[in-house]
This record gives structure tokens, sequence and C-alpha cells, in this order.
């Protein structure tokens, strides 16, 4: 899929002001720092349209980004920030967890994953609450730059390990860096598709 135009449309705190359901949305998600950002400049080809390098666990807001004029990409807050309270890791929850639970217009959440790191419970977690509301969700390993492929290889057997004791079989996942591009056109392409459908 070629980006022709991506825009950035709105940030919300609250799910009740979010844009009307009537486009597709595909919702990246994952640990504070895992590359979110980076990932959405990468796909859009605009370099400052996520903003990287936010301090974690400040205002959380979910952003909208129109791309082609027909589809969004959906920005969740990142969770998993040590420092944050346990008020505020309850707020996340809830407010994710209506954002996802409820947006009819959802297609695929995109569950970003650290390529360097062993599974964290967190993910898995997180994982499991998807398969849990039946939500479509595809595993992006993100960073993958930062070692060789044989360590990456590793990482995503140990999460599939972990993730088949709950479910039958490995979700599609997609291994990505936003400094070489890779992984960025088979994205763009499994979002085309499901468009398509
Ligand atoms: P976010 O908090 O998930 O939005 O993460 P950011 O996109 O802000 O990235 C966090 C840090 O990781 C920044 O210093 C990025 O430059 C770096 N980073 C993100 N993606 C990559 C990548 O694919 N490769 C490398 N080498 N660094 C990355």
């Amino acid at each position: 899929m070629i980006v022709k135009s991506a825009e950035f449309i709105c940030s919300n705190s609250q799910v009740s002001k979010l844009p009307p359901p009537a486009k597709a949305e595909y919702a990246f998600i994952g640990r504070s720092n895992v590359g979110k950002s980076s990932l959405i400049n990468t796909l859009t080809g605009k370099k400052g349209l996520a903003k990287t390098s936010q301090t974690p666990g400040k205002t959380q807001l979910i952003n909208h980004f129109l791309i082609n004029e027909s589809w969004y990409i959906v920005d969740l807050p990142g969770y998993g920030y040590a420092r944050a309270s346990k008020t505020e890791k309850a707020k996340w929850d809830k407010f994710i967890h209506t954002y996802l639970d409820k947006r009819e217009s959802l297609q695929c959440v995109m569950v970003l994953i650290d390529s360097r790191l062993e599974p964290q419970k967190i993910d898995i977690e997180f994982c499991n609450w998807l398969g849990e509301k039946g939500l479509s969700f595809v595993l992006v390993f993100t960073k993958a730059d930062k070692q060789s492929s044989i360590k990456t290889d590793q990482t995503i057997a140990r999460f599939k390990k972990a993730l088949l004791a709950t479910f039958d079989e490995m979700p599609q996942f997609f291994i990505t860096s936003s400094e070489t591009q890779q992984g960025r056109e088979e994205i763009l392409e499994f979002i085309d598709a499901v468009n398509q459908n």
C-alpha cells in the first residue's frame, strides 16, 4: 500500500469523545518505550507525526491519525511504565479496555513487543485479555536492527511458548525496525488486505 496522506486528527482523554466509528481503525499499543511512535512515523513516512520519547505515564491520550483519507492508525497510551502509580495503572486499564472492548470500527490490535526482551508478564497478560475478549490482534516485534536475527527468532520462540499456554496457535506476527524500515511493507499490506474485506 502506498501511504499518500497521513494526518493527525485528534487526541482524546475520553472514549466518549472519539470520532464517529465510521472508518476502519488499527490500534497500536505496547509497553512504554517499545518504539510505537517511531513505528507509526515509519509506517506513514512522516517523521514527526507521532511524538517520540514523550515522558511516559503522563496524560493518557488516544490519538487518531487518518491515513489515505480512509482508515485510522490509533495510537494508544503505552502500558507498563514502572513509575506509574496504582491509580494511574487502574485508570489506564479502564480507559484502554473500554476503547478496545467497545469500539465497533476496530479491525485489529497491533501489539508491539521489544524484540530484545524475554517475554514480559504484562505483554502476555495483555494478549490473554485480548484473546478472552475475542479481539483480533497481531504481534509486532520492534527494534530488530538492534540485534542479530537469531536473537530476534529466539525472542519470538519464547513468546510463542508463553502464548501457547492459552492460545491454540501463535498469532500472526511481524518483525520490524524503524531504523531499517524492516516490516513496514508487510504491515501495510496486512492492513490493506483487512481493509479490502
Ligand atoms: P514509544 O514510547 O513506544 O512511542 O517509543 P519511541 O518510538 O519514542 O522509541 C523509544 C526509543 O527507542 C527512542 O529512543 C527511539 O529512537 C528508539 N527506537 C524506536 N524504534 C527503534 C528501532 O526500530 N530501532 C532502534 N535502533 N531504535 C528504535
